[in-house]
């Protein structure tokens, strides 16, 4: 049973950080022979019952949670930096050009294992990802994901019209290959399902239906889309759905908001749309970097919390500038400081750190299973080094409290700051 020594963050149910400087983490196997947290504490609470036989001692280090990205497009690797206007050219000057690439598995298979490898680098160990429209880009992923054991969550894209030829797919086999992804993916190992219609213009009603059908079919399967991200593309969406109310509404018409439904952005939502999240268990992946990228607007946390409708972070890479969560982390409290004068106060380090950890897998509705650190959970987790580089060693010397250790990691961290990232494993009895 591995035992570690070092500091330890992890969370309280209301999202508040727990860190023991002197902290201890056991992990051991399940039933099923998963690697889960048996217990995580103080040093001092707990040695005696877990520190007896061989302890990892990791000085300097801190054990954290791996990080779980809500929104992330495999498929939009080598998009990343790619000047454009603002979203409907960026999508289809670099977005629809590359994503036609992955019809072939090869292409699929190679860009996988780069993406996953990058994931983990960062400290990633649960994302919610899109594929391209060919099943074989989420075949490919699914492979590669199982490979390493790795809880991902992704789904063929469904777009069937206002699409170029080769990423434009067929309404009837679109949702064919779709049943036919959930079958043979879902659920299996730690990989699960998303129905993953692009967004609301580019699927014809009848796609949108038959992906609400489904999603009712299968109801522990997720739903991934966007919403609510560019003015052009909302009023491209009005005139395609007049009969909506709004453009959340189009996907409420069609089934397609419930618990597991996680809709990317949600800048522009007005009150009765948050309501609308709220009370269907629908939640947001905030997406900061790539919002001031494309200049796409700002999330609003004060609206958001006062309505009560569930949010966590993500990269949206290639939208998105970057894989590190330490980057969006950043962004997410600049986006926090321009509706501050709003709310009056900040997002705190500590509510930064959760969207992107405890809380994405909250919203998700994997709490208690990746996220965190508590007795139970999966034991994804990565080994954080404060000296990575010499100011982070000094700034970090000088925090006074968990905020300003949190923060000055979330400011002047990035891959550098993760040593290590561990998967918890089904098969080999040990989490190295
Ligand atoms: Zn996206």
């Amino acid at each position: 049973m591995p035992v570690f020594r070092s500091a330890l963050l992890r969370f309280a149910d209301d999202g508040m950080a727990l860190f023991d400087p002197d902290g201890l983490l056991a992990v051991g196997p399940d039933a099923q022979g998963r690697q889960r947290v048996l217990a995580a504490g103080a040093w001092s609470d707990l040695a005696l019952r877990f520190g007896s036989g061989p302890v990892e001692h990791l000085p300097g280090r801190i054990i954290a949670p791996g990080f779980v990205d809500m929104h992330i497009h495999f498929p939009q690797t080598d998009v990343i930096g790619s000047p454009a206007d603002g979203l409907l050219p960026w999508l289809e000057n670099y977005t629809f050009p590359h994503e036609k690439r992955f019809v072939a598995p090869d292409y699929s298979a190679q860009v996988a294992q780069f993406f996953i490898a990058e994931l983990l680098r960062n400290g990633v160990t649960t994302a919610l990802a899109f594929a391209t429209s060919h099943p074989a880009s989420a075949q490919a992923l699914f492979v590669e994901a199982q490979h390493h054991q790795m809880r991902l969550i992704t789904g063929k894209v469904l777009q069937d019209r206002h699409s170029p030829d080769g990423v434009r797919d067929d309404t009837e086999q679109s949702l064919i290959d779709t049943e036919a992804l959930i079958q043979r993916w879902h659920g299996v190992d730690r990989l699960g399902y998303a129905i993953t219609p692009r967004f609301a213009p580019t699927s014809t009603p009848e796609q949108l239906r038959g992906a609400g059908e489904l999603a009712a079919r299968y109801p522990g399967v997720w739903i991934q889309s966007h919403v609510a991200e560019n003015l052009d593309e909302i009023r491209w969406a009005h005139e395609l759905f007049p009969a909506s109310r709004s453009y959340l509404s189009v996907y409420d018409d069609f089934g397609l908001l419930r618990e597991r439904a996680v809709y990317a952005h949600c800048i522009h939502l007005d009150e009765h749309d948050r309501a609308l999240m709220r009370d269907t268990g629908a939640v947001a992946a905030v997406s900061p970097t790539s919002n001031l990228f494309l200049g796409s607007g700002f999330f609003d946390y004060a609206e958001a919390d006062r309505v009560g409708m569930g949010y966590g972070l993500a990269s949206d890479v290639g939208g998105g500038t970057s894989f590190s969560p330490f980057h969006t982390m950043l962004a997410a409290y600049y986006v926090g400081r321009e509706g501050q004068a709003k709310r009056g106060l900040s997002l705190s380090p500590q509510h930064l750190w959760w969207q992107h950890t405890a809380g994405a897998a909250r919203a998700l509705g994997l709490a208690g299973v990746v996220g965190n650190l508590q007795p139970g959970c999966e034991a994804d987790f990565i080994v954080l080094n404060p000296q990575a580089t010499p100011l982070l060693a000094r700034r970090t010397a000088q925090a006074g409290s968990i905020d300003e250790l949190l923060f000055a990691m979330i400011v002047l961290g990035d891959d550098r700051l993760v040593e290590k990232t561990v998967i918890s494993q089904a098969k080999y009895g040990s989490c190295a």
